[in-house]
């Protein structure tokens, strides 16, 4: 049995990149019967500026397509961040021993804040919080991205560095990487960068909650190269590599297969079968997020239920922390 947790911002809605490169795994590994934790980690989406309004429903919108998605709640723990007190404190702590060297160097701070005048705190610390959630549920396995695994490296390190300090607390974790594309699906406006949901550009995401005409619009437009043929070079190609990725995803063709397939189709006409094949693994979840979202006090009580599995973990971590730290409890 694994102990896994892994986390989604309710940054806004979910694009196949997560779901493909993160939720689908996350569906799995519950479903294997492992001891599993998942959290909508509304704390880190306030690294960047909210709208508390958004906010709120974005993380009930998170819950529906999670659930949607195939999470159940009666094998998992599924949770809001911010329901957690510890995972601030445990924030706190962590950043303590971490060093600011260790932190300017990694790349989601560096693209986040590349643009920016005056840089949030938050952002810089959001490393450290991740590890706080891993390390709050003692967890030993992190299903995440590619773009994740420098994060992980933090984790790993904070936990070697506390175990070595203050006496064995923490196991180690490791990431869970799928070995093939899916873990980095690629903005369909520029495939030089990952897809993301807080992207400005919504042509650059194909949402599980976009309708078809959206997700054929929206492929349409992904941008591709000069040449017609369908083939997979992911260096030289990649707007139509990052196709072909999606497109064996969800059908679970080879990337191969398909590329004979369409030996004497252009990639314009491809386009529309990507599209379709997009939209038949997707429009299926779209209907069951909406339904769930019909009924928002179901989806509360839900995390609710979640929050109290969580809390009792959490409790027992950071008392423990504490009294290896040398913290509280005079009583
Ligand atoms: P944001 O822009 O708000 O950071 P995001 O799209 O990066 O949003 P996160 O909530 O940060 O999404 O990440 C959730 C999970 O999805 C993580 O495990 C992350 O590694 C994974 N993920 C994010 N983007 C991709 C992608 N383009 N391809 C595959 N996996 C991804
Ligand atoms: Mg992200």
């Amino acid at each position: 049995v694994k102990k896994v947790f892994s986390g989604i911002q309710p940054t806004g809605d979910l694009h196949i990149g997560n779901y493909l490169g993160a939720i689908r795994r996350w569906v799995d590994l519950q479903n294997d019967e492992n001891d599993v934790t998942y959290c909508i980690v509304d704390l880190h989406s306030i690294t960047l500026p909210q709208n508390p309004l958004e906010l709120r429903n974005n993380s009930l919108r998170i819950c529906a397509s999670l659930l949607a998605c195939g999470i159940d709640p009666n094998k998992s723990t599924l949770f809001l961040q911010s329901s957690i007190k510890e995972h601030s404190e445990l924030c706190w702590i962590l950043g303590c021993i971490t060093t600011m060297a260790r932190l300017t160097h990694l790349p989601q701070y560096k693209d986040k804040s590349a643009a920016m005048k005056e840089i949030p705190l938050g952002l810089y610390l959001y490393p450290v919080l991740q590890a706080a959630d891993i390390m709050l549920y003692k967890a030993t396995h992190v299903p995440v991205g590619e773009d994740q695994l420098q994060h992980l490296q933090l984790a790993l390190s904070l936990t070697k560095l506390f175990n070595h300090r203050f006496g064995k607390t923490f196991p180690m974790c490791q990431a869970m990487v799928a070995e093939d594309a899916s873990c980095r699906i690629k903005s369909l406006r520029d495939p030089s960068k990952k897809m993301s949901k807080s992207d400005p550009d919504p042509k650059s995401c194909v949402m599980i909650t976009d309708t078809p005409e959206v997700i054929k619009g929206k492929v349409k437009k992904a941008i591709t190269d000069c040449t017609s043929e369908v083939t997979f070079d992911p260096l030289t190609r990649p707007g139509v590599a990052n196709l072909l990725t999606m497109h064996s995803m969800v059908s679970g063709k080879s990337v191969q297969s398909i590329c004979d397939e369409v030996k004497d189709v252009d990639t314009g006409k491809y386009k529309l079968i990507v599209a379709d094949a997009l939209i038949e693994h997707i429009n299926p979840i779209r209907i069951k997020i909406e339904d769930y979202l019909k009924n928002p006090d179901h989806l509360c009580n839900i995390l609710n239920q979640g929050s109290d599995k969580a809390r009792e973990v959490a409790e027992k971590t950071i008392n423990e922390v504490k009294i290896k730290v040398g913290l509280g409890n005079f009583r």
